[in-house]
C-alpha cells in the first residue's frame, strides 16, 4: 500500500507520482484537514471536495490528517539545471524564458484507471462563516468551465486592461495544483503571451529554489536599510481601500470581495503600498498570503520584490506608478465603477508627486549601499 499526499496537486490528470504510485500497489490519498482560515483555505476545501469524489470514482479513499507532507508544485518546465553561461542561476527573467523555450515540455500524464469499483462516501461538510460562504461562491466553478470559458485569442491584447475579461483566472486552480501548467500548455500552447506568463510562475519557483528567503528577506542586500516608515493605520487605510485613489481603492475592494485582484492592479497597489506609504513590502505581501485564493508563496514573493525593486529583474526603484495615470492608460473605468460606489468620495491619504518624492529621497539613503 502507498500514501500519497495530495497538496499542491489536488487532481488525478496529469500527476506524476499519484500515477507512479497507482501502477505499483494499492493507492491511499492523504491530504491536510482543511481549515478556514484564509482566502486560500475556502478554496482548497472547494477543490478536496471535487478530488475527494474524483477520487471515489478511481476507488481511491482520501483520509485526511493535521499534518502532510506538501508535495512539489507542479512546473511548466523542468529548469532545475538551467544556468547562464558562466553556471550562474539566472536573474533576469527574458533570458529565463528562452532557456525554457529551448526546452521540450514534457508529455500529459493519463489518469489511473481505478484501483476498484467507485464507492459512496460523503466529505466532511464544514459550517463556512459568511465571509467564506461568499468566497466559496464566487469560486465555484469547476476548473474545466473555466478553461473552456477562456477566450485565449483577445488575452495578449486585453491582458493589462482590468476593465476587459481578457485574462484567464485560472490562477486559484494553478495555486492548488487543481490544474497541471502542462494541461494548460496543451490547451493554450499556441499563445505566446499566455505561455510566457506561466513562465513567469516557473521563474519565482526557479528564484525561490537559489533564493529561500524570497518572501522575508529582500534580493537587494542595500533594501535591508532602506527607512521604511511602518504604521499600522495607515496599513489598514490601504486595506479598506480608502486611499482617496480610485483605482487603488477599487482593487483592495475586489480582493477583500473576491480573493483575487487583476494582474495590472495588483501591481500599482503594491507600488502604492511600498512606495506612496512607506510600507514595508513584506506586510503587504503578508496581507495578500491571506486575502489571495491563488496565494503562491514563491509568485508573491516574485512579485512584491519586483514592485518594491528589491529583488531579481526588479523595476527601477524610480519607476512609482501614478494610480490616476494607470487607470487612464489602462481604461479602467469600468473596473473601478464595478468596485466602488456610486457616492465614492475619499481624501486621497496623500499627495502623489509629494509621496513619489519622498520615496525617491528615501531610496536615496541606501542607493549608494551594496
Ligand atoms: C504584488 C503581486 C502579488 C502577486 N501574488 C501572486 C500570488 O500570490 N499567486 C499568483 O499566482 N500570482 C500572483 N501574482 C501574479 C499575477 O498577478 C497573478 O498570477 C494573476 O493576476 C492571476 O490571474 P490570472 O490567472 O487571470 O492570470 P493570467 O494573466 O491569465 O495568467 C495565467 C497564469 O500565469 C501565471 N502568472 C501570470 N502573471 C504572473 C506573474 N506576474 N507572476 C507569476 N505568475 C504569473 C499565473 O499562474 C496565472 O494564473 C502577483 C502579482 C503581484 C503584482
Amino acid at each position: 500500500m502507498i500514501e500519497v499526499t495530495f497538496h499542491n496537486n489536488l487532481r488525478v490528470m496529469d500527476n506524476a507520482v499519484f500515477a507512479s504510485a497507482m501502477r505499483k500497489a494499492t493507492v491511499i490519498a492523504v491530504a491536510q484537514t482543511p481549515s478556514l482560515e484564509t482566502a486560500q483555505d475556502i478554496f482548497r476545501y472547494l477543490q478536496l471536495q471535487r478530488l475527494h469524489k474524483e477520487l471515489a470514482m478511481l476507488g481511491v479513499p482520501l483520509v485526511l490528517r493535521d499534518e502532510v507532507e506538501e508535495d512539489a508544485a507542479s512546473l511548466l518546465y523542468d529548469s532545475r539545471e538551467l544556468t547562464t553561461k558562466q553556471g550562474t542561476p539566472y536573474k533576469m527573467f527574458t533570458p529565463f524564458y528562452k532557456a525554457c523555450r529551448h526546452q521540450k515540455v514534457r508529455e500529459l500524464i493519463a489518469k489511473p484507471a481505478p484501483q476498484k469499483a467507485p464507492y459512496e462516501t460523503e466529505f466532511p461538510q464544514l459550517a463556512l462563516p459568511q465571509w467564506a460562504q461568499k468566497l466559496a461562491d464566487v469560486w465555484s466553478q469547476d476548473v474545466r468551465e473555466v478553461v473552456e470559458g477562456f477566450a485565449v485569442e483577445y488575452y495578449g491584447l486585453g491582458r493589462d486592461f482590468p476593465s476587459t475579461n481578457a485574462v484567464s483566472r485560472l490562477s486559484p486552480y494553478l495555486a492548488v495544483g487543481a490544474v497541471s501548467p502542462v494541461q494548460l500548455y496543451q490547451r493554450f500552447g499556441h499563445n505566446a503571451s499566455f505561455i510566457r506568463q506561466l513562465i513567469w510562475r516557473d521563474f519565482a519557483y526557479y528564484t525561490q529554489r537559489y533564493y529561500p528567503t524570497l518572501a522575508s528577506e529582500p534580493l537587494r542586500e542595500q533594501f535591508a536599510k532602506f527607512p521604511y516608515q511602518r504604521d499600522v493605520a495607515v496599513q489598514r487605510v490601504w486595506q479598506r481601500g480608502e486611499t482617496g485613489y480610485p483605482l487603488v481603492d477599487a482593487g483592495m475592494r475586489e480582493l477583500y470581495a473576491t480573493g483575487y485582484m487583476h494582474n495590472r492592479v495588483r501591481m500599482v497597489c503594491a507600488s502604492f503600498f511600498t512606495k506612496h506609504l512607506l510600507q514595508p513590502w513584506q506586510d503587504g505581501l503578508d496581507y495578500f498570503a491571506t486575502h489571495l485564493v491563488d496565494y503562491d508563496e514563491a509568485s508573491n514573493a516574485l512579485n512584491w520584490q519586483w514592485v518594491a525593486g528589491t529583488g531579481v529583474d526588479a523595476s527601477p526603484y524610480f519607476r512609482v506608478f501614478n494610480p490616476t495615470i494607470q487607470q487612464k492608460k489602462f481604461e479602467a473605468d469600468a473596473y473601478v465603477a464595478k468596485w466602488l460606489p456610486a457616492d465614492y468620495n475619499v481624501q486621497a491619504i496623500v499627495d502623489h508627486k509629494a509621496a513619489r518624492e519622498r520615496a525617491l529621497r528615501a531610496y536615496e539613503t541606501i542607493k549608494g549601499e551594496s
